[in-house]
């Protein structure tokens, strides 16, 4: 199951991430993590609390100091601040899934383009037009306040949000996180259709299920440590993760999720 290279010797990744460990005050929560994402693919990070997944996705955001290697399409991100991994095409979809709540939900979506605006690029209407036609929810609700959207709403929101920046890898942390198993599936649902849309996705999940239910590839973290990886598929049949993560029963089908 353990594999140097998650694919292969060919392409570059979108998103490539080296020896990345994180140390809070002296504990290390995060150690020698290796992660590729490639085009077009979900990779999805599981594991149980306390794993490191939030404190991977902030490092990889430039959100937190840290060592090791980030690469974005082979460009090096080490000496590069949040927005200017926004600029090379990182968009973090963060757990705490915080909007402009005395904002409408249109203005919000523009906040979420101005990084590409601030870069000389004028094609946030084209892309709005786009994220209402993903979330059409939005559309009707684009003039109420983002404050008093319902939970599901709030989550689409926030994701419509992160498209606004037209990322080349979507981080998304726990997108599931607080939602009601309906709300889950069309969440999911949507993302799947993000990934076929081409957009490199790199998900971190405690709903284990459903992650390698609808990604190409995951790794299993654990106390700040890849402990396992390999296809999803081959993940959702491993006893250890079945046992830990899947409440025992294996995944049969990647369908319906
Ligand atoms: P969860 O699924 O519960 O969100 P997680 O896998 O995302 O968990 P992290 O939030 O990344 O885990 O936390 C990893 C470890 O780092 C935990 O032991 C946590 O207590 C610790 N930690 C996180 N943030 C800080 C901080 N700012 N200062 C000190 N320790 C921290």
């Amino acid at each position: 199951m353990m594999a140097s290279s998650a694919f292969g010797a060919n392409p570059v990744p979108v998103l490539d991430v080296r020896n990345l460990s994180v140390v809070y005050g002296g504990v290390v929560a995060l150690q020698s993590v290796n992660v590729s994402v490639l085009a077009g693919q979900m990779v999805s990070v599981i594991g149980p609390n306390g794993a490191g997944k939030t404190t991977m996705l902030a490092a990889i955001m430039g959100r937190l100091a840290c060592h090791g290697d980030v690469e974005v399409l082979g460009r090096n991100q080490s000496q590069c601040c949040v927005e200017q991994r926004v600029h090379q095409g990182m968009s973090l979809l963060p757990e705490a899934r915080e909007l402009f709540a005395s904002m409408t939900v249109e203005d919000n979506l523009l906040m979420g383009a101005y990084s590409r605006h601030a870069q000389g690029f004028r094609d946030h209407h084209g892309t709005m037009k786009e994220v209402f036609q993903r979330f059409p929810k939005m559309k009707e609700r684009r003039t109420q306040l983002a404050g008093t959207l319902s939970g599901g709403e709030r989550a689409m929101l926030v994701l419509g949000r992160a498209l606004m920046a037209k990322p080349k890898v979507l981080l998304l942390d726990e997108p599931s996180l607080g939602l009601a198993p309906l709300i889950v599936r069309e969440i999911f649902r949507i993302i799947a259709d993000l990934k076929r849309s081409g957009v490199a996705i790199l998900l971190v999940e405690q709903n284990a299920r459903a992650a390698l239910q609808i990604s190409d590839y995951g790794y299993v973290l654990e106390t700040g440590k890849v402990v396992l990886e390999g296809p999803s598929t081959e993940l959702a049949s491993d006893q250890r993760v079945t046992e830990t993560y899947l409440g025992g029963s294996a995944l049969k089908s990647r369908a319906g999720t």
